[in-house]
Order: structure tokens, then C-alpha cells, then sequence
């Protein structure tokens, strides 16, 4: 999910993006497409319609979307010929994701604040939605 601006100002770091992956609050960020790697298997207690629409959920989940990462997360995830990597959260958490094979090799876009702001307004322009930013 892409970080709201009001988000990042109400963080007191005004001109700050969120990481999508780590939650680190950064200047420059790169535009990628990646997923979340979770697991799934087929609950052999429940009836195979509740695994089908698990799977479906699962399915979507495992889709490649735009984000916007850090340097650091961007280093982790694209220095392997999978893309795949471990990222530890500002919560202590460790996620794991897969960057999609465009956005690797250095390919990714390099967004500043003035840059990530633009889309963000252009994006939401486009769902219609008003945007004081
Ligand atoms: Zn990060």
C-alpha cells in the first residue's frame, strides 16, 4: 500500500517518504514493482470451497505491485539474481519480498520528495479523489 502524505508530515518529517518494505522515513526512494512472500496451504479441516476463495485471497496477495522502497531495502532485494530478500521493519519485524524482474539490476526509478509527490497527486487524480497536499 502506498504511504499517505499526510502521513509522512504528520510523522514530523516534513518531505519525508515511508518506505513501503522497512517503514523507514527517507528523502529518496526507488519505484518498484514487488510482492510480499507469504505462504499458503490448502486447510485439509475445511471445505474445499473456503480453500478456493483462500486461494484466490492468495492469489491476489502474491500479485506484483508498485511500492516505493528505500535505498538500504532496494540493495537487499535487488543484489540477488531472484530479487528475493529479508527486510527488517522500524518495528523489528522481518518481511520477506520478491522484486519483479524489471525493477532489478539498478533499473528502478529514483523518486524525490518533489517526484514521489507528483505521483501521488497524478495517482490520486485519477481515483478521483481530491488531494490538499
Ligand atoms: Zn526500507
Amino acid at each position: 500500500m502506498t504511504p499517505k502524505p499526510e502521513q509522512t508530515t504528520a510523522a514530523g518529517k516534513p518531505g519525508a517518504i515511508s518506505c513501503h518494505t522497512c517503514g523507514a522515513q527517507v528523502a529518496v526512494v526507488r519505484s518498484v514493482r514487488l510482492r510480499q512472500c507469504v505462504s499458503w496451504r490448502p486447510d485439509p479441516n475445511v471445505i474445499d470451497d473456503q480453500n478456493h476463495r483462500a486461494h484466490l485471497q492468495y492469489a491476489r496477495n502474491m500479485q506484483f505491485r508498485r511500492a516505493f522502497i528505500c535505498q538500504a531495502c532496494y540493495a537487499v532485494l535487488a543484489s540477488n539474481g531472484y530479487g528475493v530478500g529479508a527486510v527488517r521493519t522500524t518495528t523489528g519485524e522481518t518481511k520477506e519480498y520478491n522484486l519483479s524482474g524489471e525493477s532489478r539490476g539498478d533499473k528502478a526509478a529514483v523518486y524525490d520528495y518533489a517526484k514521489w509527490l507528483r505521483y501521488q497527486k497524478r495517482t490520486a487524480g485519477k481515483m478521483g479523489l481530491g488531494f490538499d497536499g
